[in-house]
């Protein structure tokens, strides 16, 4: 296990952590959270993760965004593949022994739920185009952020938030939707957004636009010589504000530290934009990159609806407003390991109920969708819908365009249903495109409710912070409609 960094403290990875999320994350279960990180990384080590140290042989760290001390550790330039591969050789030594079961090319389509309790899921196999049923005493919902309804992202487009909008028509309630973070540095390419790393400025990146022909760095000018670094909701607000191209500078550190430190900063520049940052800055521009709102969990990773527990992106708990840099996968991890020792401490379901028949009408009406000649594209309304949501529910946000954005979700939602889409697109993006609607129209409603500016949440409209609001947003589906509460997390 590695030491703190001096000065630092599981207690200021606390306070770091529920300020950032302008203290609307839980307190309780954000304490667990931090607690629980140097066993996390100590088990990460023991599955084969080499992470990088510093020239004492100690873990090295950097500092993220929001952070005031160099407190996570990294592998190299590949942390994520590193922590990824690991996992999956671990995973395998299980499946050789028989006791998980892989299943690739399957889409969750629905929960198996009666009277408030998850009995299994409903998945779709796109080569075998049916729905396979799997019946579980326990479900853990794992299916990342809300990606697709915005478009481009940095995240994966295979994390498009369809199964948290199921669930949600499905009665589970969903939670701080209207928190979504933009990534103050990311580069456009034809596919999607990529990243570049907060790590860039945690090794003294400047950001800066240009006026009168001088370099103008902002953050610094704001917030001192630690502005680069302030949490991504401020950074992201300021380059919005900047109202010009925005840069970032590593050049100044040199080749050497950009090389070792950096690589992926190097390779992503050249291979997109065909840029030398040794040489060169950066013409960056902020992006949806994180979703605090999510899944609603106890701090026992339990949803809503009894036997469905949710973990990491998907879920929401921790991040509250803003998550702080680095909390992600340390949270991944952690609310996975939650959601496992609750299921293993809950009494069991005797016996699932009979679904047989719910199971055969869901099968044919996708073989309903595969037998339509309908030239209409169901790409098209998604990508209406991510227009929508881009252009509505940006960094900034006013209660016009808001109440624009669910007057045009509310169109779409009303002809989805009717349309007959074209048969060469998978049913799954047919059949998909109501329940995505239909979580678009519950972040709206949650954004126009929180009258208030809140981390992420930015209401030009309403520029302050409420104290009565320093509550989770927690909105249910009934037959068709939408309620919003706050709740105090504990
Ligand atoms: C570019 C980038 C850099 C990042 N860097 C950091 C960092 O340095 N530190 C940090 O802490 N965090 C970082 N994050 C955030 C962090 O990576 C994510 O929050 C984290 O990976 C989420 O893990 P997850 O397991 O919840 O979801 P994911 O890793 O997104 O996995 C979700 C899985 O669910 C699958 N899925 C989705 N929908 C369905 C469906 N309907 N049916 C079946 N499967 C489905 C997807 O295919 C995917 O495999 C970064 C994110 C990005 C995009």
């Amino acid at each position: 296990m590695p030491p703190c960094d001096p000065g630092d403290s599981v207690r200021l990875h606390i306070q770091e952590t529920l300020e950032s999320g302008c203290r609307i994350g839980g307190e309780k279960a954000v304490s667990a959270l931090c607690a629980d990180a140097p066993a996390i990384i100590g088990w990460l080590e023991s599955i084969g993760v080499v992470f990088s140290r510093d020239e004492n042989g100690q873990a090295a760290k950097r500092a993220f965004g929001g952070q005031s001390r160099k407190r996570t550790i990294y592998a190299g330039a590949s942390t994520g593949k590193q922590i990824v591969t690991a996992l999956i050789q671990e995973a395998r030594k299980w499946e050789c022994r028989g006791l998980i079961q892989r299943r690739l090319g399957l889409r969750f389509h629905t929960a198996l739920i009666r009277d408030g309790a998850c009995y299994g899921i409903l998945c779709y196999s796109e080569a075998e185009k049916r729905l396979i049923p799997f019946y579980a005493d326990a479900v853990v919902m794992a299916t990342g952020g809300q990606n697709c309804l915005f478009g481009k992202t940095t995240g994966s487009t295979l994390c498009d938030g369809y199964g948290a909008a199921m669930l949600f028509l499905q009665g589970a309630a969903l939670k701080n939707l209207e928190m979504i973070q933009y990534h103050p540095t990311s580069i456009e390419t034809p596919q999607k957004r990529m990243l570049v790393t907060e790590a860039a400025r945690g090794e003294g990146g400047r950001l800066y636009y240009i006026k009168d022909g001088k370099r103008v760095y902002f953050m610094e000018e704001a917030f001192g010589p630690r502005g680069n670094l302030m949490p991504r909701d401020i950074v992201s607000k300021y380059v919005y504000d900047a109202l010009s191209q925005v840069y970032l500078d590593i050049a100044f550190l040199g080749e050497n530290i950009i090389r070792s430190r950096l690589e992926e900063v190097y390779q992503l520049c050249q291979d997109y934009l065909g840029l030398d940052v040794t040489k060169e800055s950066i013409p960056v521009a902020p992006s949806v990159h994180f979703f605090m709102g999510g899944l609603w969990v106890d701090e026992r990773h339990r949803t809503s609806l009894k036997g469905l527990y949710a973990a990491g992106e998907c879920a929401s708990l921790y991040h509250g407003a803003n998550r702080l840099g680095g909390n992600s996968l340390l949270s991944a991890i952690h609310s996975a390991r939650a959601a496992l020792s609750s299921i293993s401490e809950e009494s069991l379901p005797a016996r699932h109920p009979d679904f047989s028949g719910w199971i055969r009408q869901q099968q044919q009406s996708i073989e309903k969708l595969l037998l339509s000649k309908s030239p209409f594209s169901a790409v098209y309304i998604q990508n209406q819908l991510a227009k929508i949501m881009g252009e509505d529910l940006g960094i900034v946000r006013t209660g016009e365009k808001l109440s624009q954005g669910l007057e045009s979700i509310d169109y779409y939602l009303s002809v989805c249903d009717k349309l007959i889409y074209d048969s060469q697109v998978s049913p799954y993006q047919a059949y998909s495109l109501g329940p995505m609607l239909t979580l678009a129209r519950a972040i709206l409603t949650c954004a126009l409710s929180r009258k208030e500016t809140r981390g992420a949440h930015i209401r030009e409209d309403f520029p302050e912070r409420d104290p009565s609001l320093e509550k989770a947003s927690v909105i249910r589906y009934n037959q068709g409609k939408f309620t919003v509460t706050y709740e105090k997390e504990e």
